[in-house]
């Protein structure tokens, strides 16, 4: 059965194209083709279908065999074209493959033109077998790469939790034992004082193993969110209430209207504002403003922390929400996970909102999210 050819014919001699034609019939090909002479159509030919192969004549009165040849290369097609040619010299024919042909063919030998397309074609498809056999590897080679550096930030990870956790938990240990162990030589205020470490130090466990399991369900897909009215400044009120540590280091200031009340999980906005604020307190001095305030904004609530911190540099903050990241900031001794901005901008994504971050180094840094004031109904109406 003849073999079907998609074959482009750059010949303006119509007979010369039909000689081929024949031959390319004979040698036991069903060619389609198109027949052009000029470079314009040269390049409509060449932009509306592809070829199996070009069979250009290298000399014509308006185009030559090599500009056709310039102007097929400089598309990057992989199709070879086979030049054509009444007589040719060997220094015309060296040329012509320089300039990107694949064979040079005499018009009264035209019996070779078979087998040269055939060889032809068997090379362009183990060309392109082997070409896409080294894109495949790249791919392969770039994936093996992100998944080697994704194992090695959470071995990293792993390290750094373990270490967070251990750190609370030696003093707690520490705390209850001395209490335990010699409750009855010390005083009243200093047990109080061991148990108040313990409890603050319980208090950090706790925030750090509510984060893991937060962000283990959103990486799960598995966030549900409660739907419940939430008065912000009740939120915000309620979360620094229970920071029991940072006020007393750092000026806690409220800008926010008591009637703003949205839909949203009381449980989740309080861990994004705890989150932001015992940041805000760990990266900035003793003695400085904490400023939280609320925007209304059309639909949704604005809400920032604004602290007067150590700031964060433009070309780092494009980092500061992916999982894992602690940045490297010289003089910094603050300990943490990695974990609280992730886990706030998870929150808050679930909850339909956005949330971003503007600081200026040695300024101090404002952290603001949007929420939908009346819950997932709208958000899920939009998305
Ligand atoms: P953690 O504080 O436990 O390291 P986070 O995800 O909360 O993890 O924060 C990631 C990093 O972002 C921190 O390590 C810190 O470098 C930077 N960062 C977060 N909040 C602030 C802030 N208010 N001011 C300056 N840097 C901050």
């Amino acid at each position: 059965m003849a073999k079907p050819l998609r074959v482009l014919i750059i010949e303006d001699s119509e007979n010369d194209a039909l000689l081929l034609l024949r031959e390319l019939k004979r040698s036991g090909y069903d060619p389609t083709y198109e027949r052009v002479y000029a470079a314009a159509d040269l390049i409509s030919a060449l932009e509306k279908q592809s070829w199996d192969i070009i069979i250009a004549d290298f000399v014509m009165p308006q185009f030559s065999g090599l500009e056709a040849l310039k102007m097929i290369r400089s598309k990057e097609l992989d199709v070879p074209v086979i030049i054509m040619s009444g007589k040719i010299s060997d220094e015309t024919a060296v040329t012509a493959m320089k300039a990107g042909a694949s064979d040079y063919i005499m018009k009264d030998n035209l019996i070779r033109l078979g087998p040269a397309i055939e060889r032809e074609l068997y090379e362009t498809s183990m060309r392109i077998k082997s070409e896409k056999a080294s894109t495949a590897l790249r791919e392969r080679e770039d994936e093996l790469r992100s998944l080697k550096k994704v194992n090695q930030l959470k071995d990293e990870f792993i390290g750094l939790v373990s270490h967070e956790l251990r750190t609370p938990l030696t003093v707690i240990l520490g705390a209850l034992s001395t209490v335990m162990t010699e409750g009855d030589k010390i005083s009243r205020r200093e047990i109080k004082q061991l148990i108040g470490d313990a409890y603050f130090e319980a208090e950090n466990l706790s925030d750090i193993l509510a984060n893991l399991l937060e962000l283990a369900r959103a990486q799960a897909n598995r966030l549900q969110i409660t739907e419940e009215p939430v008065n912000i400044r009740d939120a915000i009120e309620a979360t620094i209430g229970r920071m029991t540590e940072q006020t007393k280091t750092h000026q806690f200031i409220i800008d926010c209207d008591d009637s703003i009340v949205i839909t949203a999980d009381r449980v989740r906005i309080q861990r994004i504002i705890h989150n932001l604020l015992d940041n805000a307190a760990k990266y900035s001095d003793p003695g400085t403003k904490i400023e939280v305030f609320t925007r209304l904004n059309g639909g949704e609530v604005l809400i920032g922390v604004k602290d007067m911190g150590i700031g964060i540099p433009a070309e780092l903050q494009g980092k500061l929400f992916e999982p894992f990241q602690r940045l490297e900031q010289p003089n910094i001794k603050a300990t943490g996970t990695g974990l609280g901005l992730i886990v706030c901008r998870r929150l808050v994504e679930a909850h339909g909102g956005r949330m971003w971050v503007e600081s200026q180094p040695g300024e101090g840094s404002t952290f603001q999210f949007t929420l939908p004031l009346s819950g997932l109904g709208s958000y899920r109406a939009k998305s």
